[in-house]
């Protein structure tokens, strides 16, 4: 059941709506571009429009195993007709010979079809009996002909500089023959996680101490995000061993991207040292998880802090980090995909803030879509987001939602997947 808050009851809170744009624009998509070999592609962004050289398909070709034939040899459409072979046609094998009237070829699937041919019967529908085959319940002219040029005329632009590289793209620039890639660089993010407390896996653990989850989770959302990316370790809450990480950094990455320090208390350190070295902001959105988050500058490098609560740090790396580096990669934006589903666990919230639950999607037996919270969705607990594939999206000031409401959903993307 929504239920209405007083919208000032949290006035310094910003909506994400509100936020995301002016988080974006501070900054700017790279411009430097390098030329890769087509399997280097996977994953960068192109960074030229790209056009085919040829038509696609290059020729006229089968889509079936059967016979290539002349459609009006055929005696009528509802009648047998008997053809004469003269030949065969194979993948990467071509029919040398002349055709004559009443003849046909054997072909086969991708192989071009004789000049002066214009139609293929598929093999099932055929009889044959030594030189001479019975076409069988013909069908229109053109048929199982793929048509030199049907899916690219030479010159027709195929892929837009913005787009990401994936399997499919790899796949379109094989067939339009492209072996290099003009791409956008790579862009390269150093991160670290701050806190007294944090261990490294593969250490003991004194009384108070926790391991780093986050540089771990960071880690794999950076290889996701197709950058490159530089682990600095766990650094201590100490303000000058927070400068010489922030510094060390800056000089090698295009964002410095840190876990923990930016809440209420524990940001005097971060905030006095980039205040220092460069410049900060602290924002307060109006999202949970995630509330603190900050954003700025050190040397040259977009700096980007996290907060240190696992799933806080993963949901504004998604929502707020993962923008900033798409449009600092060149990419072309997109609008996240959202469902409609049945909610089959009630919604405890508290109106105040954006929710970004943590939710299991799946189809019931009726083909409805329904959604499941995954249990408690304390920021802390991680295994929130291991056991999710999507977001149930709550709005600023909906409240409680009870069992059987449709609510919004966002499927989790190729970050989070
Ligand atoms: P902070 O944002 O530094 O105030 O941390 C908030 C909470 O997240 C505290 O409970 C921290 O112990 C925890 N935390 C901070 N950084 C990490 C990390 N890298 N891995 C796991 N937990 C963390
Ligand atoms: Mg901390």
């Amino acid at each position: 059941m929504s239920v209405k808050a007083d919208p000032c009851s949290q006035p310094s809170l910003m909506h994400p709506d509100q936020a995301i744009p002016k988080l974006l624009e501070q900054v700017r998509p790279v411009t430097d571009t390098e030329v890769v070999t087509l399997p280097e592609t996977l994953g960068r962004v192109l960074a030229e429009d790209l056009a085919s050289c040829i038509d696609l398909p290059p020729f006229d070709n089968s889509s079936m195993d059967g016979y290539a034939f002349r459609f009006e040899d055929l005696n009528s459409l509802t009648h047998q007709t008997t053809l004469t072979l003269i030949g065969s046609s194979f993948a990467g094998h071509c029919f040398e010979g002349e055709i004559t009237p009443k003849s046909c070829v054997r072909i086969m699937t991708g192989a071009p079809v004789p000049a002066g041919y214009d139609t293929v019967q598929m093999q099932e529908e055929t009889e044959a009996d030594g030189n001479l085959i019975q076409i069988n319940h013909p069908k229109s002219k053109g048929a199982n002909v793929r048509r030199r040029g049907e899916e690219l005329r030479q010159g027709t632009k195929v892929l837009k500089a913005g787009v990401e590289i994936k399997a499919a793209e790899l796949g379109v620039l094989a067939t339009i023959g492209v072996s290099q890639v003009q791409v956008y660089r790579q862009l390269k993010v150093a991160f670290f996680s701050t806190g007294d407390e944090l261990r490294p896996v593969g250490s003991d653990l004194a009384p108070g101490q926790i391991y780093d989850s986050n540089r771990y989770s960071i880690q794999g959302l950076l290889s996701r995000a197709n950058v490159e990316w530089i682990d600095l370790g766990v650094i201590p809450d100490d303000p000058e061993a927070i400068r010489h990480a922030f510094r060390n950094a800056a000089n090698q990455a295009d964002m410095v991207l840190t876990s923990g320090g930016v809440s209420v208390g524990e940001a005097d350190f971060t905030k006095q040292i980039l205040d220092e070295e460069g410049q900060i902001t602290f924002w307060k959105l109006a999202i949970k998880p995630g509330k603190p988050f900050a954003m700025g500058r050190i040397g040259k490098a977009v700096f980007c802090g996290l907060p240190g609560n696992p799933v806080s740090s993963m949901v504004t790396f998604y929502k707020l980090v993962w923008p900033i580096l798409n449009k600092m990669q060149g990419l072309t934006p997109s609008t996240p995909l959202f469902v409609n589903a049945k909610l089959t666990t009630p919604i405890r919230k508290q109106p105040g803030r954006v929710e970004y639950q943590r939710g299991i999607l799946s189809r019931n037996a009726q083909g409805e879509l329904e959604v499941a919270i995954t249990g408690s969705q304390g920021s802390g607990m991680l295994t929130s987001m291991m056991l999710a594939n999507c977001f149930v999206l709550l709005e600023q000031f909906q409240g409680d939602t009870p069992e059987g409401t449709i609510v919004t959903v966002e499927p989790f993307n190729s970050v989070l997947c």
